[in-house]
């Protein structure tokens, strides 16, 4: 699928696990027989897909223009410690409903180039927030950005996504943004980011709310501590849904462990979510 922050198809990590092929060689005809298919992408995140050419454009906005080759550079992250900073840097970018909707195009476009129906987009509404943000606002221009795509056969709904090192507080104003959007588009309820700093436990409250007003519940596992099974980085763009199990958050799944409670107004559940 799409490759993190512009790097070349074919050089991610998961693309090398996957045999996916190099785009310097020739494809084989099964992997071109399954790139021809409809595809459906299950877990990537709005603000890791932005180009740099994008982003280039996203600097020239506000004032703070950069050369691609500068924002290439700024990509070439190690590890997740740097990704984070690359995430700070690039989001600080990301000021007003426009923007979001700029990125959505230039997303949409990208996976509908790569026979994307169906992606569901993690969208970081607890960075939105940090910002002093509006999520409405935001998830508006963004929903209208993909109205012209969703008629050319792709399919975008969102993931609203809390980061833990916020906290139980903040995570909690994500999901009553979800509420307060009154969208269908809106699937599920994550949370990302470093899951040694707060218990999960002390997220109960505000699982146990997402599934009161209907969404599916994530999280993210492996980022900073031990994610041993069904887990992976999930830093890297193209990762897959991921869930707890390593001993320092002390519980295993919590979208797992928690009841689960019906939708309330009829939200599809999408077939990704077990
Ligand atoms: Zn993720």
């Amino acid at each position: 699928m799409l490759a993190p922050f512009g790097l070349p198809l074919g050089t991610t990590r998961a693309a090398r696990l996957c045999h996916i092929d190099c785009p310097r060689m020739t494809p084989s005809p099964l992997s071109q027989r399954i790139a021809s298919l409809p595809q459906a992408e299950l877990h990537l995140h709005l603000e890791g897909s932005i180009e740099p050419a994008t982003l280039c454009a996203l600097t020239m906005r506000h004032g703070l223009a950069r050369t691609e080759e500068e924002v290439r550079r700024r990509y070439a992250y190690r590890d997740f410690a740097e990704f984070i900073e690359v995430f700070k840097w690039v989001t600080s970018f990301l000021r007003e409903p426009q923007d979001y909707a700029c990125v959505v195009r230039d997303l949409a476009e990208h996976l509908l180039a790569q026979n994307v129906v169906y992606a569901e987009v993690t969208l970081s509404v607890g960075v939105m927030l940090l910002r002093n943000q509006r999520p409405e606002a935001n998830f508006e221009a963004l929903l209208r950005a993909a109205e012209p795509f969703e008629r050319r056969g792709l399919r975008l709904q969102w993931v609203f996504d809390a980061v833990r090192q916020f906290g139980a507080q903040a995570a909690m104003a994500v999901v009553e943004a979800a509420g307060r959007c009154h969208s269908k588009a809106i699937v599920a309820f994550g949370i990302g980011g470093d899951e040694l700093s707060v218990p999960t436990a002390e997220f109960r409250a505000v699982y146990d709310r997402a599934g009161e007003i209907g969404l599916h519940r994530l999280i993210h596992a492996g980022e900073m501590g031990i994610a041993r099974r069904g887990a992976h980085r999930p830093w890297h763009r193209s990762h897959q849904r991921s869930f707890i199990d390593g001993p320092a958050c002390g519980t295993k799944n919590p979208a797992r462990d928690l009841p689960r409670k019906q939708p309330q107004d009829g939200r599809p559940r999408p077939a990704t979510r077990s």
